[in-house]
């Protein structure tokens, strides 16, 4: 068994992506900006932009985030996003969800100018993402691929079975596992015989979130598992996965932990596509 350490692979992108920023002034006379939006105070959206900033910096890359008190109404985050759409400056902007009820998420995200929506949770983005065109990848489903091939792990005609099927995790690396030639199965909270179905996985993607949902009856013996989830252990406080690590192991060929497995690839591949829209402008 070996832990596929999404830390150490981030640390890597992380230094190759700062040595290309540092050659951008000289080549295009300013460097890319990402723009965060973050309404509220929730604990964990602060902690996720906090993150964000940390690793902009890190990679050399201009950042800003702007912050609403949770009353902020729909009509003063649709204008400030019509400003940083106009701006030629800003190549990257990212609404952190959720957002407090009053707000239709979908409404504030499909206002985003889909070359500058480096989440890819535009609509445009998506409907391209199945269309298979051009667009913007989203950030957690394309680290999982990374991870998948930094590793060598052959995707091509194996069975992946993804549980979960959010628009955000589960379906688009759904899609991304079918563009790399594996047989995908989708499952969710109305699958029969879930621990039979995620058992026939050569590749078993958990995306759910509850904490140490599969145990080793769920997983056939060399299966590589990655472990989207984020949660609160609710014994111990601590952060644990979807997956129950301990008893799960052991039975792997390869398996992400959390914290460090998928997570930090989510940061960094937000920070490659902000790279990605600035490059475009400049080579389009
Ligand atoms: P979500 O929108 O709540 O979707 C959860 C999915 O899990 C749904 O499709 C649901 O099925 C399915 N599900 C729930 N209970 C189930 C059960 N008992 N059996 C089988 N399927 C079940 O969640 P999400 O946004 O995809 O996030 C999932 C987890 O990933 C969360 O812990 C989240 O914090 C984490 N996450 C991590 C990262 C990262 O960078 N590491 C990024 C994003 C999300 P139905 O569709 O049938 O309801």
């Amino acid at each position: 068994m070996q832990i596929i350490s999404g830390k150490e692979l981030a640390l890597k992108l992380k230094s190759e992506m700062a040595a290309e920023v540092a050659t951008f002034e000289g080549r295009f006379g300013r460097l890319p900006k990402l723009v965060v939006i973050l309404v509220g105070n929730d604990a964990g959206s602060v902690s996720y932009v906090t993150g964000k900033a940390k690793t902009c910096d890190e990679v050399g890359i201009l950042n800003e985030t702007i912050r609403y008190d949770e009353n902020v109404s729909q009509e003063e985050l649709l204008q400030k996003i019509a400003e940083l759409n106009a701006d030629e400056k800003t190549d990257g902007i990212l609404v952190q969800l959720p957002l407090p009820k009053h707000i239709n998420e979908k409404t504030i995200i499909s206002s985003i100018e889909q070359k500058k929506d480096v989440d890819g949770f535009h609509p445009l983005n998506v409907a391209a993402l199945w269309n298979k065109t051009d667009c913007v990848l989203p950030c957690t489903p394309k680290g999982i691929i990374k991870l998948l091939k930094e590793k060598g792990i052959e995707i091509k005609g194996k069975k992946a079975v993804v549980i979960g099927r959010s628009t955000i995790v589960g379906l688009p690396v759904s899609k991304l596992l079918l563009d790399e030639n594996a047989t995908v199965t989708i499952a969710h909270s109305r699958t029969e015989n879930l621990a039979e179905v995620a058992s026939d996985a050569d590749i078993l993607v958990v995306a759910i979130g509850k904490p140490k949902f599969v145990t080793a009856e769920m997983v056939k013996d060399g299966a590589v598992v990655i472990d989207v989830g984020v949660n609160r252990d609710p014994e111990t406080g601590k952060l644990c996965g979807d997956v129950d690590f301990e008893n799960v192991a052991e039975k792997t060929s390869f398996i992400t932990p959390v914290p460090g497995g998928v997570g930090p690839m989510t940061i960094c591949c937000l920070i490659e596509n902000t790279i990605e829209c600035f490059l475009k402008k400049f080579n389009n």
